[in-house]
């Protein structure tokens, strides 16, 4: 077989990577500037935009360094039984391929995974010996995401941490059931200690820089995971306990849901079809009530049907808010900040400036229309100097009155 360019290894690593959701830029709409009309693209390959710890979006690089793998995860295109064309880089390859993308300004940084050559050891090794070259050798300053293999030494999986801003391991499933039967060379147990690994090292790290500024940085921008779903049988209630037990037990930065999506060569044990994506949706808002809004765990599963779902045509919060009618309607002039984030339509940012417009006047309804992009939502829920809403209990036909237009919904997801 002839020897693979650079550039077509590339387009394989590139493409292979695209599945793994942990530094996701979805909702971008494709663009680019071929024709010479316009400049810049949305579609370089391999490149995908993430959000920096301190919120600014950046452009990474995003490979594998190789698709070979020796596990048979049946949800993974690259699992040793598919047949898709093949591709590996060395580490210097990849360094070679990043410095090259980050002087022409194309990138900020790296997101690099890979599949499993050898052993887990052997590929976590060749993993952190990119990370360690650009950081010794280059002085690298940009961004680096390792993706962290589970069962490699735990001492490898320490070090990553040592050369990378953020590492993450996914934790593939929501269930164990569904690990064991969709991954069978996975274990739970090592995934759970392999993340436990990296909670430790990051809490000593920033322990000691507190007494030693010399001290070296471990992941300064935390870990993260991600699921996949609609895989398996996991209901949404289910999902969004697991997440929280994460969060909690690994303080994650971040939780990534990645929508099951049918592979080229697929396994006959998955679905056919791929959830609707709006699913993966509602649970990034389900993440966001508990991380921002101060809903506990139990309180967004209570949002979900009888078969542990959220609702598909309304958010999760509107969800809660109609089964809850009893907490509303919440005044805008009087309730604390916990209240006013209960009320649909209202984000962090608007609560933050009824907060403080408050202190100066009272408000009207006129005042909250221009916090907000649906009055109508927001209208039911609130009590405000000249608005008080029929009792809510009274509305039999609420849910149809503030749920959005089909056509609001399918402009959300038109990507
Ligand atoms: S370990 Fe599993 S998920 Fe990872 S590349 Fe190999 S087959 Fe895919």
């Amino acid at each position: 077989m002839a020897q693979q360019t650079v550039m077509e290894r590339l387009e394989i690593l590139a493409d292979a990577a695209k599945y793994d959701a942990s530094c996701a830029s979805s909702g971008t709409a494709k663009r680019n500037s071929k024709g010479g009309k316009g400049i810049g693209s949305t579609e370089g390959m391999g490149i995908c935009h993430a959000y920096a710890p301190d919120g600014r979006c950046i452009s990474l690089l995003k490979i594998l360094l190789t698709n070979h793998c020796v596990f048979d995860c049946h949800y993974c295109i690259n699992r040793k039984s598919s047949n898709t064309r093949r591709a590996r880089f060395t580490p210097q390859e990849v360094v070679d391929l990043t410095l090259a993308f980050y002087r022409r300004n194309y990138i900020e940084g790296l997101f690099l995974s890979s599949g499993i050559v050898k052993s887990s050891s052997h590929t976590m090794e060749q993993l952190i010996e990119v990370a360690r070259i650009l950081r010794e050798e280059h002085d690298f300053r940009g961004y680096i995401h390792l993706k962290t293999i589970p069962e490699a030494d735990p001492e490898l999986v320490a070090r990553a941490g040592l050369y990378a801003d953020r590492v993450s391991i996914n934790v593939e499933l929501p269930t164990v059931a569904g690990l064991t039967r969709l991954a069978p060379d996975k274990s739970a147990g090592q995934i759970e200690g392999a993340m436990g690994t990296v909670k430790d090292a990051i809490v000593e790290a920033r322990d000691a820089r507190r007494k030693f500024r010399s001290a070296p940085k471990f992941a300064p921008a935390g870990q993260s995971t991600q699921m996949i779903v609609g895989a398996d049988a996991a209901s949404d209630a289910d999902i969004v306990g697991r997440a929280s037990t994460l969060y909690d037990r690994f303080s994650l930065r971040r939780v990534y849901y990645s929508a099951f999506s049918p592979i080229p060569d697929a396994s006959a044990v998955l679905p056919l079809k791929r959830p609707p994506l709006i699913r993966e949706h509602r649970l990034y808002q389900s993440d966001w009530l508990m991380r921002f809004y101060g809903y506990a765990p139990g309180e967004v599963q209570q949002a979900t049907d009888a078969g542990g779902m959220l609702p598909l045509d309304i958010d999760p919060k509107l969800a809660w808010a109609l089964k809850f009618r009893d907490r509303f309607p919440v005044d805008v002039n009087r309730a604390p900040r916990e209240a006013l984030l209960r009320v649909p339509g209202l984000g962090v940012r608007a609560v933050n400036a009824i907060l403080a417009a408050r202190r100066q006047r009272r408000l009207r309804l006129d005042d909250i229309a221009r916090l907000t992009v649906s009055l109508a939502k927001v209208r039911p829920f609130l009590v405000a100097e000249d608005w008080r809403p029929v009792l809510l209990t009274d509305k039999a036909d609420l849910r149809t009155l503030v749920a959005p237009k089909k056509a609001e919904q399918l402009e959300l997801f038109a990507a």
